[in-house]
């Protein structure tokens, strides 16, 4: 068998592709309280390429008012040179802000030099309590609701220079998205599922900074957004006999989206059993046109669905794998491959304990067996997870 060389790509982590946006759509309905976009972005004659499993990586800009609203709060004018840890020449304290830094997640290291700065009596004995050794759990739970804005809002009698607030600050690093689309069907573009982050904390909306850069501000086919992908280890057995369950609930769907389409593109004959879940089925069936008419065609085996409020008792997709253990376990042991896709706090972790708890129930093994039994699978490749 000749085995080819993969392409390299000419765009990468530090060379990224100035890309467009071709489409910013609200997968959600009318009458939602989750707003998920469905992104596509342009990289047709770049050179760069993905497989399903990959993700983009996206660089991203902060938020204009909250970059001007800093400028001020440092009595500067924006146009001050600062020198940035690995930007070789200086640049103007308002491109360090708005592409550059983060200016979430301050740190303890800030306070500190606050105190040190600061001539106001009463914003002293604050950054004291704060500094305080025994103090940790205070701190951490008020850093956690702040971000640099706050601080400069709250302690204004220690009068940063520019350079001094951005030595506080870390390197404005890329987010990566799970590909939602195969290169196979949409020769050219990069399909996203992306979940603007907005919340609020200490009396001011928050906004994630490339979710919403990407859902918010981005000028659809005019900014030019800087991408690369990031491959993974993530993706479809080369076997396409295989069967493949995958479990993606909200934006974990994406790259299972990807992965039918490649299937379907490949003729891969193994079943497809996808396990999705969000709030409401009549507003929150994320690409569920997609999946009825795959269901339609037979290019789906099954789709099993958790709505969590659409009745009394909240449902979620570990519970559909619980109501379907015996079926799960044929297909394990027929030499299925499961994936999961999305939140890590919970949803990984309640997936586990599901499969663990099927593995126990349908195949007879006790709690260590089990353990053993996943373990395998993951050696073997056939379990996989893309968290987040
Ligand atoms: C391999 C991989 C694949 C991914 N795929 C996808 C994908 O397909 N789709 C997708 O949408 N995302 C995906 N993500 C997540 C994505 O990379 C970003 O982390 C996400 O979009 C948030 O980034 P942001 O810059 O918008 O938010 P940030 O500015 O980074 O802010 C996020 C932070 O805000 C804080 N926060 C968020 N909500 C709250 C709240 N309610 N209360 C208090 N604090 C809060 C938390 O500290 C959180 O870490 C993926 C991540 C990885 C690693």
């Amino acid at each position: 068998m000749h085995l080819s060389t993969p392409p390299t790509n000419p765009y990468t982590k530090d060379n990224p592709l100035p890309a467009k946006l071709l489409e910013n759509r609200v997968l959600n309905k009318d009458g939602s309280s989750k707003d998920t976009r469905h992104l596509v972005v342009d990289i047709a004659g770049s050179g760069l390429t993905y497989k399903v499993g990959d993700s983009l990586g996206v660089y991203c800009c902060n938020r204009p008012q909250v970059v001007e609203e800093i400028i001020e709060l440092l009595g500067a004018t924006g146009n001050e040179p600062v020198t940035v840890a690995r930007v070789p020449s200086p640049v103007s304290l308002r491109d360090a802000l708005t592409s550059k830094l983060s200016i979430a997640g301050p740190t303890k290291k800030i306070l500190e030099t606050l105190l040190a700065k600061t001539a106001n009596p009463a914003e002293k004995v604050r950054l004291e309590a704060l500094l305080a050794p025994g103090a940790e759990e205070l701190r951490e739970t008020f850093l956690g609701q702040r971000e640099f804005i706050d601080l400069l809002e709250e302690f204004p009698g220690a009068r940063l220079s520019p350079q001094e607030f951005v030595d506080h600050t870390r390197r404005l690093m890329p987010r990566l998205y799970s590909i939602a689309s195969s290169p196979k069907l949409y020769p050219g573009q990069v399909h996203l599922t992306v979940a603007p982050v907005r919340y609020e904390s200490n009396g001011r909306r928050r906004y994630g900074v490339c979710s919403t850069y990407l859902a918010d501000r981005v000028t659809r086919r005019k900014t030019l957004i800087p991408v690369f992908v990031a491959e993974s280890h993530f993706g479809l057995p080369e076997d396409g006999t295989k069967d493949v369950i995958m479990v993606g609930p909200g934006t974990g769907v994406a790259p299972f989206r990807a992965f039918v389409q490649e299937r379907v593109a490949t003729g891969a004959t193994g079943r497809n059993w996808l396990f999705f879940g969000d709030q409401h089925q009549a507003t929150d069936y994320l690409y569920g046109d997609e999946w009825t008419r795959l269901l339609a065609e037979g290019k789906m085996a099954r789709v099993d669905l958790a709505f969590s409020r659409d009745q009394a008792q909240k449902v979620y997709v570990q519970d559909r794998m619980r109501e379907n253990a015996a079926e799960l376990w044929r297909w394990l042991e027929g030499g299925a491959y499961f994936y999961v896709c999305g939140d890590a706090h919970r949803m990984a972790k309640d997936v586990d304990a599901a499969l663990q708890q099927i593995a126990m129930s349908q195949g007879g093994l006790d709690a260590a067996q089990a353990v053993e039994y996943l373990k395998k699978l993951k050696k073997e490749k056939r379990y996989q997870r893309d968290v987040y």
